[in-house]
């Protein structure tokens, strides 16, 4: 049997204007802002309008540690909010946003995939309606002005060896990485080494998906730092007086954009965080608006359950003052089997015994997610390959943890497929079980906190960090940043810090290579390892198969 493409099955999409699916929530027309027919950003005034109302129930979905084979949360996140939809009741989801940068490299939409996908699939995977450009545009309006402002005496005394702010363009260009700027003589300023990051790791993209409102919005552009002086005092950019020229080239960017699922639902695509640098979900204004219109919003957060879930409690709930009511772990036979130790290559065959090794990965998420005080319930993403005593080993490992996993068939069948998915979650959400805690108060020191998330979440002994490390962590609590969250930065393939110690490893060490304030969003990322922040195409991206055919449609996008 052959499958349609993912592009294929939104090509066939049967679509309904914008207008109605805003009228589902109770949007007026007048307050929908419309991009074409099919895309629309919810006026700030609408949304400002909202405050009084119901917060609805809020769901999770996150995952296993990801690998080469692919979980499928964007998918789970769709299908479920098809599947709570066709149950009866009435339940948005909220999305991030695509990056051009992956999307013509190699890892694929952001829309979902199969019958459990968002359209305009193309769009949504292109310029959408152009917030990446608006983000990419406000951080280098900063780039730009902090060389203009040495250029014309540096009044401020901007060390230039201590510019923190690079530039950003939304792309893979490894030959940006590391650049020397100004070069060319008196007139191109003073020549210094910079270079760009991808737009989605921009500190700008954290803030919009961060900020309550435009007034935070402007407070939170004001704080980042952009630059140290000789005696190491740091300038913001509110000392370049940026913040406000940002604050309006982010202003229709900071509206929620509302599309709809295959099945007609609605859709909230909003903001698209790094998940290592940054917290890694869609933004806290689509969430809240998302809660006071619908009685269910399910939402994604990057990553396995380790970095995604705990920065979406610890941060991204901590931060917005909401809390989650479920939260489904997507689990897969084929990823179950390669934390058992089997190559990408041999994932064919059955083996019952590789998904049993591999378990204790989907168990230590289990365990860390309730450890939150939230109930859980597992989703196998259901793969055509999957055989009936694989999908039997993963039940009843999970019920061994005390869990349920239910079996989804979204990706071939739509929201009929999760069904019974949604039934539980509803249930669970229903049932006031929730009683969420984030995992460590606002007040304990910067390093504990690290040391509470090595230990708690990754069964880690010990975290390693030199002197040079904690006295900067000292120094930031002096100056009054010791109530920020962690945000940490590690592999997304492992518990630990090598990609490659799949399962659930204890006893190893978290090793911190760096540390940096994030001022305007809030949070001190904590570097294990080497993070990109600027990816590469590989030898083959997947752009060279991307064209348009006779009938001018995109081809080749998934
Ligand atoms: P994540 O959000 O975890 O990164 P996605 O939901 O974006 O993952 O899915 C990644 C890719 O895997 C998509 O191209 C999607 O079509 C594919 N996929 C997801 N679920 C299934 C499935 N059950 N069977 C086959 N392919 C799937
Ligand atoms: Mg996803």
């Amino acid at each position: 049997m052959s499958y349609k493409s993912d592009i294929e099955i939104a090509r066939e999409a049967n679509k309904k204007p914008i207008q109605e699916i805003g009228a589902r929530l109770g949007i007026g027309a007048d307050h929908l802002l419309p991009y074409g027919h099919d895309k629309a950003k919810v006026s700030q005034d609408f949304i400002a309008g909202l405050n009084g109302h119901e917060n609805g129930k809020l769901i999770l979905v996150t995952a296993i540690n990801p690998t080469p084979a692919g979980e499928g949360k964007t998918t789970t996140t769709v299908g479920l909010g098809d599947g709570l939809n066709r149950i009866g009741k009435n339940a948005a989801i909220c999305i991030r946003e695509a990056s051009l940068g992956p999307c013509f490299g190699m890892k694929g939409g952001a829309a979902g995939g199969g019958y459990a996908q968002v359209v305009p699939m193309e769009e949504m995977n292109l310029h959408f309606t152009g917030d990446f450009h608006a983000i990419t545009s406000a951080h280098n309006l900063l780039s730009a002005m902090i060389d203009n402002h040495i250029y014309w005496g540096n009044e401020l005394e901007i060390d230039e060896r201590r510019i923190v702010w690079r530039r950003v363009m939304d792309m893979n260009d490894r030959a940006l990485r590391d650049i020397v700027v100004s070069l060319g003589g008196v007139a191109n300023g003073f020549p210094r080494q910079g270079g760009f990051d991808i737009t989605v790791a921009s500190e700008v993209m954290a803030i919009l998906c961060l900020a309550d409102d435009l007034d935070d919005l402007r407070k939170r552009l004001g704080d980042i730092i952009v630059a140290y002086r000789r005696d190491r005092t740091p300038i913001y950019a509110r000392d370049i007086k940026a913040d406000g020229a940002m604050t309006v080239l982010l202003k229709d960017a900071m509206q929620p954009n509302l599309v709809q699922t295959l099945e007609n639902n609605p859709a909230f695509v909003h903001g698209g965080p790094f998940a290592n640098i940054a917290h890694g979900c869609n933004s806290v204004i689509a969430t809240k608006t998302a809660l006071k219109l619908a009685d269910y919003v399910v939402t994604e957060a990057g990553f396995g359950a380790d970095l995604g879930a705990e920065k979406f409690f610890d941060i991204k709930c901590r931060k917005a003052g909401i809390a989650p009511d479920a939260v489904v772990i997507v689990a897969t036979v084929r990823a179950m089997k390669m934390n058992g130790g089997v190559a990408k290559a041999d994932l064919g065959p059955e083996n019952v015994e590789a998904v049993q090794k591999g378990c204790p990965n989907l168990g230590r998420h289990i365990a860390n997610v309730k450890g939150f005080g939230v109930p859980v319930v597992v989703a196998i993403n259901h793969f055509v390959t999957d055989t009936e005593a694989e999908i039997q080993a993963v039940k009843d490992y999970v019920a061994s943890q005390g869990s349920e996993a239910i079996l989804c068939r979204h990706w071939e069948k739509g929201g009929e497929g999760a069904e019974e998915l949604a039934t539980r979650v509803a249930e669970l959400a229903d049932g006031g079980w929730s009683h969420f805690a984030p995992l460590y108060p606002d007040d304990m020191p910067l390093f504990e906190k690290v040391e509470t998330i090595a230990k708690r979440i990754y069964h880690a002994d010990e975290v390693l960090a030199d002197k040079k490390i904690r006295d900067q962590l000292r120094e930031w609590e002096k100056a009054g940043y010791g109530h920020l969250p962690i945000c940490m930065a590690k592999t997304q393939y492992s518990f630990s810090t090598d990609p490659n110690l799949r399962g659930a490893p204890t006893g190893h060490s978290v090793p911190v290579r760096e540390v940096r304030l994030s001022a305007g969003a809030g949070f001190i990322v904590v570097i294990c390892g080497e993070i990109m922040t600027m990816p590469g195409l590989p030898r083959h991206p997947s752009a060279e198969a991307i064209m348009l055919n006779e009938a001018g449609e995109v081809e080749g996008l998934f």
